[in-house]
């Protein structure tokens, strides 16, 4: 397989962090600051990687992956989902954001991780989008410092030691977390071409 290039359409640190060592040995190159990203207002996971792909890619003239992620609460009715970086206001941060949920909803319930991975070449005028989700439960209290966001509450059903996903190790997360699934169909798909 051979190595591509891909400008990543984010302004998150560690999402970046995540998709260079995920998407190895592909180059995960960084969006120029002049280029300004749409608003994400899409009822979708899917329409707002899409929206990040499209107008970063038309603003480079690159291959761009854009993604779109967040947290489905099952007793809240799906909520945040799309809203999840502002849960709790527009300039909310992840401590508010996590605040929130535990106070919304309760200790044990089921709760998803969903990210939408959008691809657009420009050159081509090929748009691809793939959605992975990780299922998990609700934990009482915060615990772990690793991760971001909603990591510290969010206890995934596929990891056997009842940790939370901030308590996790890189790998450990990478293997059963949205991003890791999406970024794998990502990867076959990229080695396909
Ligand atoms: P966006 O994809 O930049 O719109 O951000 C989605 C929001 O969902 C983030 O700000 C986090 O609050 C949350 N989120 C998405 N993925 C993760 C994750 O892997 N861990 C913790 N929180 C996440």
């Amino acid at each position: 397989m051979s190595a591509v290039r891909l400008v990543l359409a984010t302004r998150n640190d560690h999402k970046a962090r995540e998709f260079g060592d995920l998407l190895a040995p592909h180059e995960v190159v960084a969006l120029p600051d002049e280029v300004v990203l749409p608003p994400e207002d899409g009822d979708t996971f899917e329409a707002n990687a899409l929206g990040k792909a499209r107008a970063a890619a038309q603003a480079t003239g690159q291959v761009v992956i854009a993604d779109d992620s967040g947290i489905e609460a099952e007793a809240l009715g799906g909520r945040p989902g799309v809203r999840s970086a502002r849960f709790a206001g527009e300039d909310a941060t992840d401590e508010e954001n996590l605040a929130k949920l535990l106070r919304e909803a309760p200790a044990g319930s089921a709760v998803a991780y969903v990210c939408a991975i959008a691809h657009v070449d420009p050159g081509t005028g090929e748009e691809h989008v793939f959605e992975a989700r990780c299922t998990g439960t609700l934990a009482a209290q915060p615990r772990g410092d690793g991760g971001f966001g909603y990591d510290p509450a969010f206890v995934p059903d596929d990891d056997p030691t009842d940790r939370t996903m901030a308590e996790l190790d890189p790998d450990e997360k990478a293997a059963i977390s949205h991003r890791g699934r999406a970024a794998r169909e990502l990867l076959a798909w990229l080695a396909m071409r």
